[in-house]
């Protein structure tokens, strides 16, 4: 299932794979915005800079994002005032600010082709106006107490009734674009990105990091995979979901201009051109990983229906995201290793919190101050600011690991497993994940994750495993999609 911002990628160049050890300054695990901004500013300041890559650059969750870039948060300015004060909220605000400029700066630097536009951003209510009052109210004040030209409007000229804030001057682009004109960059300035080829180990006390080709020697390693891989403590109060997006044609009614997020339920809608076509997208049906929702793609092509004259479907394509226990993202160093570095918890508003970490890790590493390091460090501890989800989260995990394993029902014949199907069950005394494919050839792996052994959960909308522990997704050969786990599903007979 692609993203609609695959029309017109030009894709990176391949790079050869890796047959021999190679010594670098920087080896950035990851070719997101995170770890492709990172690589940027670092080489530019003459590091030596390597970038490993699972998949393709921008194949992670910035090639399946909205493409939205914005100051505030999309969970709202007001939950974050609440938590953290005003000091805090307004810093956020004045961070993000300065990297939805420095994208837009570097693409005009680099002459990016990406559709960069500076638009409005409205969260808007359908509901009576005096029920929903009070909260966007308390929204509107938070907004503009940060810095942020903000208003109330009465009509956002959707074709329904939709009133709530205005917040001017944000900006929309395509993502992939931009990575991809990133890495290009990166490229022409020498910097190896090798694409295909997934990290297996890092050893980060003799500075290695393993892939299934070679080992790469690096004075720092920066894990720009979204989530750190292996086991981190940052992991244990993540939240982890997942969230669907669909795009359409219209028959006949504008193409709404701007970042809309409608609220009650939330909806994220916006436009995009390509050639003469232009496209709506609707984002929204998020659910906990491991949750679900067959309809999730049907709801958000009934919504369009509902409210759009739509003459036909285009894309669909789904995505991951890991919002902290206290609110904001985890930058920088890590626990115990002064030459690791991570980016992580950035919930739906990573396309500027991963630009911002790109470029506070490249700081540290080149020992330069960086302003906004200090809310967001990888190694702070806030405890009354995160204990009601760290609770709520590992309560969520145990309750997998106690559930999953004693309530897997027991086969004796795979027969009533349909094609496209999957089934995690108990055979012989061993927890398999079995998935019969189109053409009826069976499947089998081991269901225990091997990340932090919880048991994964078929996922229907994508036919893919995923762990509803920790986020990591497996395809139906086992091989990890993303998430924690470095190593893919076992086969059967290798499980422990
Ligand atoms: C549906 C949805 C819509 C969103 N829309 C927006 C939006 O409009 N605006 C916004 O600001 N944010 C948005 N976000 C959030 C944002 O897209 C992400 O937070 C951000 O793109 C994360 O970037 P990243 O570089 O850190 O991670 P990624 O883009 O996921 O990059 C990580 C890379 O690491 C690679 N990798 C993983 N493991 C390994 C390994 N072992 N070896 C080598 N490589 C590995 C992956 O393949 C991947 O390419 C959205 C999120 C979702 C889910």
């Amino acid at each position: 299932m692609e993203a609609i911002w695959k029309l017109g990628s030009r894709g990176v160049a391949e790079h050869p794979h890796l047959t021999e050890e190679i010594e670098v300054d920087v080896a950035i695990i990851g070719a997101g915005i995170t770890g492709l901004t990172a690589a940027l500013a670092l080489a530019e300041a003459g590091q030596r800079v390597m970038v490993l890559e699972a998949a393709t650059v921008g194949g992670g969750v910035t090639g399946g994002s909205t493409g939205n870039l914005y100051a505030m948060l999309a969970s709202g300015q007001a939950p974050l005032r609440r938590k953290w004060g005003d000091e805090v909220a307004a810093s956020v605000v004045r961070a993000r600010t300065e990297a939805v400029d420095h994208i837009e700066a570097t693409i005009e630097r680099l002459g990016i082709e990406c559709q960069f536009k500076r638009q409005p951003a409205y969260r808007l209510s359908t509901e009576d106006r005096q029920h929903a009052r009070h909260d966007l109210n308390e929204e509107l004040d938070a907004l503009i107490s940060a810095g942020l030209d903000a208003e109330m409007i009465e009509d956002a000229g959707l074709p329904f009734d939709s009133w709530g804030i205005r917040i001017a001057y944000q900006a929309q682009f395509n993502p992939l674009h931009y990575v991809e004109g990133l890495a290009g960059r990166l490229q022409s300035e020498g910097v190896v990105i090798v694409q295909h080829c997934p990290v297996r180990e890092v050893d980060p006390d003799s500075g290695i990091v393993r892939t299934d080709e070679a080992s790469v020697a690096a004075k720092h390693i920066v894990q720009a995979t979204h989530t750190p891989k292996g086991i981190n403590l940052v992991q244990a109060g993540m939240l982890v979901t997942r969230e669907y997006a669909v795009s359409a044609k219209l028959r006949s009614g504008e193409y709404p201009e701007g970042i809309f997020w409608v609220l009650d339920p939330f909806h994220s809608l916006r436009s995009y051109r390509h050639g003469d076509q232009r496209y709506l997208m609707v984002i929204g049906e998020k659910h906990p990983l491991g949750h679900h929702q067959i309809e999730a793609y049907r709801n958000l092509r009934e919504y369009l229906e509902t409210h759009f004259d739509v003459e036909s479907f285009a894309f669909q394509w789904s995505a991951q995201q890991y919002s902290s226990p206290d609110g904001l993202p985890y930058i920088g160093r890590m626990h115990g290793h002064d030459n690791l570095y991570m980016a992580t918890g950035f919930a739906a508003d990573g396309l500027i919190w991963g630009t911002l970490a790109g470029r506070i890790i490249a700081d540290q590493i080149l020992e330069r101050d960086n302003p906004w390091h200090a809310h967001f460090g990888a190694r702070r501890i806030t405890p009354g600011k995160s204990a009601l989800q760290y609770v709520k989260e590992n309560v969520t995990v145990t309750k997998h690991m106690v559930k999953d394993y004693l309530g897997i029902e027991k086969l004796d014949t795979f027969d009533d497993i349909e094609p496209g199907q999957g089934r995690v069950a108990t055979v012989d005394g061993e927890k398999l994940a079995i998935h019969r494919t189109e053409t009826g050839e069976l499947k089998t792996l081991s269901a225990v994750c091997p990340h932090m052994k919880c048991i994964v959960h078929w996922n229907p909308s994508e036919s893919t495993w995923d762990c509803p522990c920790h986020g990591s997704r497996f395809d139906t050969d086992g091989e990890v999609i993303e998430g924690p786990a470095y190593h893919p599903l076992a086969p059967p007979e290798e499980r422990q």
